[in-house]
């Protein structure tokens, strides 16, 4: 393992004009979009427009094929003006590592193209298999040119409004991790439909979702790999999509110190901006530090990626540490700013909402600390 990164010239340039886009862009309907709890087309177009969508497609694909770190300095940029607007897009870019890693070269020049414009998400969860994957139901059976889809997911991010889905089901039952296979569902297929869609606490705008298959009729060749290599896919999908998600949570973070900061210095008690107070100053010290931190963990979990040699390990020490110091640095912008952070005339309280899912998803922090502490002992 190396890693050691560097931040390129092209790198620079790419983050300077994110921050440019998230600030006139995505920052003015980040209030309105958690407000609403509304799916941002507007955005989508805006990504579509600027070929923001299509950068991790491959250029022999027709893609900008942008690195990792790239897309990472991406995220963090528009993460900061608008959770929303940025985790559509990550969750557009996580669904398409599944298709990369396993799909067959007839379905990448078939869709990969296609997916420069439209949006594909990413559903493995089931009601009983969350953080246990190997435990989900849905069933898939071959019947002449197509599988056979039955089941139930749930908390699809953009499953209502995602033209595919790269769903994770059964094809041996009795295999445990090895009887899953991944497929790419086109979301107007027959015995496809949308069900319950959550009334979540953050990120209201990209609404999880259950999605249901009753028969749903799925062509072979968007079997991704073999029969059986579902987990192994989605597991290798995890360890490309977690730095995404960590500097996601990041991003959030330094939006919420930023603005806090800034309160700091305007607001007055006992005849003195608070920022003069020892103790607002040691608490923005630790947010900046523990944001720092973070941010070079994914850096270099990013870089690994981009060196062909993606570490499961460096990729949840990113992600459970990116998103702890999200919480931790969202909870204390509300705590800088007293009673005001915790009003919605500020937008730290939405901040704090948006952060802590990355807890939760893409591996809760206490599944992550297990894959850290397999890898460590392991050595
Ligand atoms: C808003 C939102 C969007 C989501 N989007 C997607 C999506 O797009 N696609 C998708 O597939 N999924 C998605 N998810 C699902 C998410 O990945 C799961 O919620 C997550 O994996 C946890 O599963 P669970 O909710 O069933 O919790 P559980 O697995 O039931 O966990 C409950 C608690 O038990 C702990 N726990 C579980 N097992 C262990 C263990 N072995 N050791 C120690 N502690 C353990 C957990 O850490 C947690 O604290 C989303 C979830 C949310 C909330």
């Amino acid at each position: 393992m190396t890693g050691a990164y560097r931040l390129t010239e092209a790198h620079e340039m790419v983050r300077t004009m994110a921050r440019q886009m998230a600030r006139e862009k995505l920052a003015p309907r980040a209030a309105e979009i958690d407000k609403n709890g509304e799916f941002p087309w507007d955005i989508i177009e805006f990504y579509r427009e600027n070929h923001i969508l299509e950068m991790p497609i491959p250029a022999e694909y027709g893609g900008q094929g942008a690195d990792t770190l790239s897309r990472t300095l991406v995220i963090e940029e528009f993460a900061a003006a608008c959770a929303n607007s940025a985790h559509a897009l990550a969750d557009h870019w996580m669904g398409l590592h599944p298709i990369e890693i396993g799909g067959s070269e007839e379905l990448k020049r078939r869709l990969l193209p296609e997916l420069r414009k439209k949006l594909v998400a990413f559903s493995v969860t089931e009601p009983e298999a969350g953080s246990d994957v190997a435990n989900l139901k849905t069933r898939a059976i071959a019947r002449g040119d197509h599988y056979i889809l039955n089941g139930i997911k749930c908390f699809c991010t953009d499953g209502a409004v995602a033209d595919y889905i790269v769903i994770f089901a059964k094809t041996d039952p009795e295999a445990g991790s090895r009887g899953i296979s991944a497929f790419v569902v086109d979301t107007r297929a027959t015995g496809f439909s949308i069900g319950k869609i959550e009334d979540q606490m953050g990120l209201r705008g990209t609404r999880a979702c259950e999605l249901v298959l009753e028969d749903c009729a799925v062509p072979r060749e968007n079997l991704l790999g073999r029969e059986g290599d579902g987990f192994k896919i989605a597991m290798q999908t995890f360890d490309r999509s977690r730095p995404t998600d960590a500097i996601l949570a990041l991003g959030i973070a330094q939006g919420a110190l930023s603005y806090a900061k800034e309160y700091a210095k305007q607001r007055v008690q006992f005849g003195r901006a608070i920022a003069e107070f020892q103790a607002i100053q040691f608490m923005l010290a630790d947010m900046a530090t523990g944001i720092e931190a973070a941010r070079h963990l994914v850096y270099k979990a990013a870089s690994l990626i981009d060196d062909g040699t993606p570490d499961p390990m460096m990729s949840a020490m990113a992600n459970c540490f990116a998103t702890d110091t999200a919480v931790k640095v969202t909870t204390d912008a509300i705590q800088v700013m007293g009673g005001y952070g915790y009003m919605r005339d500020h937008p730290v309280e939405r901040m704090f909402r948006d952060a802590r899912l990355f807890q939760i998803v893409e591996g809760t922090n206490q599944v992550l600390r297990i894959v850290i502490a397999r890898s460590l002992l392991k050595k």
